[in-house]
């Protein structure tokens, strides 16, 4: 039987550079869930589809593949019917859209079942919003990973004026609450943590000090 750990948190709290970290220290793969949503988006952006419950964003479904891989660099490359979109699902905009298209019901279904074959085939950290509670309950090991707002927002804007966008830190604030509140607030699989998760808040903590925090967790519990 595979391993999975479930790591699960608010947007910008670190859990993809983190899990990737765990992930190659572990030999675990690692599953960026909110690629997935951020995948989708996309599609029905550049196809004209409002990111909302209907027959046209289910056709569309039904006609797209999302496949995540590695290049050489170790780096995540996200395909969008085996085209390389890793660039283009990061945009603030592409964020907002993955926000909103992730409330709708068939979008969930058609990405958990994805979700679950890729746990059933491999060792994995999967991060996201509800690993731990719908897609992987009874994960190995759950990790709620969290941070202020105003952590998450800095940590954001940092990345993004490092590639060179043109962003205000208060836009990215507003977004990260934006976000927060539709994630939380849903009515399908809303974010909270897994009664049998364990909380980790990187407010305080460095990269380095996050990944040790994870990686303690993750020991005690496998
Ligand atoms: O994690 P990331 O910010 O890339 O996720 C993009 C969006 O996808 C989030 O705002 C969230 O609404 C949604 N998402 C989700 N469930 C997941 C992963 C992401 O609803 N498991």
């Amino acid at each position: 039987m595979s391993t999975a750990i479930a790591l699960d948190g608010p947007a910008g709290a670190g859990k993809s550079t983190i899990a990737r970290r765990a992930a190659k220290a572990l030999g675990f793969i690692y599953v960026d869930t909110g690629a997935m949503y951020r995948t989708i988006g996309l599609a029905a952006s550049e196809t004209g589809i409002e990111p909302v419950d209907s027959p046209e964003l289910d056709a569309l479904l039904s006609e797209i593949t999302i496949d995540l891989t590695f290049n050489d660099n170790g780096e995540q490359v996200v395909l969008l019917n085996g085209r390389d979109v890793s660039g283009l699902i990061r945009t603030p905009e592409a964020s907002m859209t993955a926000s909103r298209i992730s409330a709708v019901p068939s979008v969930r279904a058609f990405l958990l079942g994805l979700q679950r074959d890729m746990a059933k085939a491999h060792d994995v950290i999967m991060d996201g919003r509800d690993i731990g509670t719908v897609v992987l309950p009874d994960a190995q090991v759950k990790i709620f990973l969290t941070a202020s707002p105003e952590a998450r927002a800095g940590r954001r804007y940092k990345e993004l004026i490092e590639k060179g966008m043109d962003v205000k830190f208060e836009d990215i604030l507003q977004d990260v609450i934006t976000r927060d509140f539709n994630d939380t607030h849903r009515e399908i699989a809303p974010l909270k943590p897994a009664e049998d998760s364990v909380t980790v808040d990187t407010t305080e903590l460095d990269f380095e000090q996050s990944v040790e925090a994870i990686l303690n967790v993750i020991k005690e519990r496998l």
